[in-house]
């Protein structure tokens, strides 16, 4: 069987391992493709391509945008991008400014709380990478304040938490645009960070973004249930959305979760590269 993964995340963003790296760790896992999607940067992408080649692996060049949903996280992933385009760099710099600025109010508010993290000690954690939450997390454990990377954002970063801040996102209208107009596939990231809480909800959800430029959903991913994997399937074919999937790999930051590996599997297989391919070439005339 020819196995993919496409949704995986390098140390350009918050995972542990460097963009070459993680392709190394595809080669090993038997994988034949898989796309690297980091969140709001393509500045692990040059690098994953020439390993790719390097070591006979398909990279297929993404990113991961967050857009505005109240009420849950909405995640699209852009497939198949030109990364090189300069009005996408100039897009994703806006979201990397958020970011840049959020880190220093995340540290305050921790340290507002008594919990004596510092702003340099996280910078070495999330070292070249653009910085993220996961590496504020990963201070809180290594200072000793909680256990785990999942329980400080139980405690202090999740939405709900103690020492929350919100983030500038795009509109999900902007993220769909930003990622068609370099050519790529957008797909909904992880529904169930929807938090919508029926399958109608969803469908209407799913109706909206198809009309802004939606093309396709991740149905396949390793924190799905098997009923919420079944629930995506009928909605993708319901609405002819294309299907993809992935394993949101982080390397140590997500322990739990392994390239190429999860539930489900069996299912992504590479077929589903094609026809993300199929759809680039129609929707967007190009040829080979
Ligand atoms: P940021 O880019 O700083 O907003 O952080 C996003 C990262 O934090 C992504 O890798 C998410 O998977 C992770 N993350 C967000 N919420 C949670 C949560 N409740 N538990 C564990 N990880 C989370
Ligand atoms: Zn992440
Ligand atoms: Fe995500
Ligand atoms: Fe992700």
């Amino acid at each position: 069987m020819e196995l993919i993964d496409l949704h995986t995340h390098s140390n350009a963003s918050d995972g542990t391992f460097a963009p070459a790296e993680v392709v190394r760790l595809a080669k090993v896992g038997g994988l034949k493709a898989f796309a690297l999607t980091d969140h709001d940067t393509v500045e692990g992408l040059a690098e994953a391509m020439a390993a790719g080649e390097k070591y006979g692996v398909e990279v297929i060049p993404g990113v991961e945008v967050s857009a505005r949903f109240p009420g849950g996280s909405m995640h699209i992933l852009g497939l198949g991008i030109e990364y090189g385009n300069g009005q996408l760099g100039e897009r994703l710099a806006v979201l990397q400014k958020a970011r840049a600025e959020r880190n220093p109010q995340i540290i305050a508010k921790l340290n507002g709380l008594g919990v004596k993290i510092t702003f340099e000690q996280v910078e070495k954690i999330s070292g070249r990478g653009q910085m993220g939450r996961p590496h504020i997390a990963r201070a809180l454990m290594e200072s000793g304040y909680v256990r785990s990377i999942q329980e400080a954002f139980d405690i202090f970063l999740r939405n709900d938490g103690k020492a929350y801040v919100p983030k500038f996102r795009f509109p999900p209208q902007e993220a769909i645009a930003m990622i068609r107009d370099v050519q790529g596939v957008p797909v909904l990231a992880h529904p169930f960070t929807l938090n919508l809480g029926s399958a109608f909800a969803l469908k209407s959800t799913l109706t909206e973004l198809e009309a802004l430029g939606l093309a396709g959903i991740e149905a396949i991913y390793a924190e799905h249930t098997p009923e919420q994997e079944a629930l995506y399937l009928r909605l993708a074919r319901e609405l002819g959305l294309l299907v993809t999937g992935g394993s949101d790999f982080h390397g140590d930051n997500k322990p739990e979760l392994t390239l190429g590996k999860m539930r489900g599997q069996e299912r992504l297989t590479y077929r589903l590269v094609t026809a993300l391919k199929d759809w680039r070439r129609r929707e967007y005339g190009l040829h080979g």
